[in-house]
């Protein structure tokens, strides 16, 4: 089990202690709009435990990560683009653009989306 870590900031989502417009809940994982949204649909997916990155989560809990992506996946159906497409990314490490070092994934979606990224 990942501890919750009290300077972060996505631990604090999960115990309520910084709103976040939650759009999808399940036993081991939250899924809330990214306030700085990149596209009509930007959602984070989070395990509701502590792990830094994707690579400790899955190392650490193989199943939990599987369950991220489950979610991250229904959330693109329940935002009406599963069919049209959407990008989940897991950015890892600062070189990447993590500035959040507790694991989540981006769901983008509903307009085109560039290839190669930036
Ligand atoms: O991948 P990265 O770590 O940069 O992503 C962090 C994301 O968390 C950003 O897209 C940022 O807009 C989002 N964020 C948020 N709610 C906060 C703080 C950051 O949705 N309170």
């Amino acid at each position: 089990m990942g501890r919750p870590m009290t300077d972060c900031l996505f631990c604090k989502i999960v115990s309520g202690d910084v709103p976040a417009e939650i759009v999808r809940e399940s036993a081991g994982a939250l899924a809330f709009r990214d306030i700085n949204p990149q596209a009509p649909t930007h959602v984070l997916v989070i395990p509701r435990d502590h792990r830094p990155t994707v690579a400790e989560l899955a190392a650490s809990d193989p199943g939990l990560l599987a369950e991220v992506v489950r979610e991250a996946h229904q959330v693109a159906v329940d935002e009406g683009i599963a069919e049209t497409g959407y990008r989940v990314v897991f950015n890892t490490g600062p070189q990447a653009g993590q500035t959040v070092f507790h694991v989540h994934a981006h769901v983008l979606g509903g307009r085109g989306l560039n290839w190669p990224p930036g």
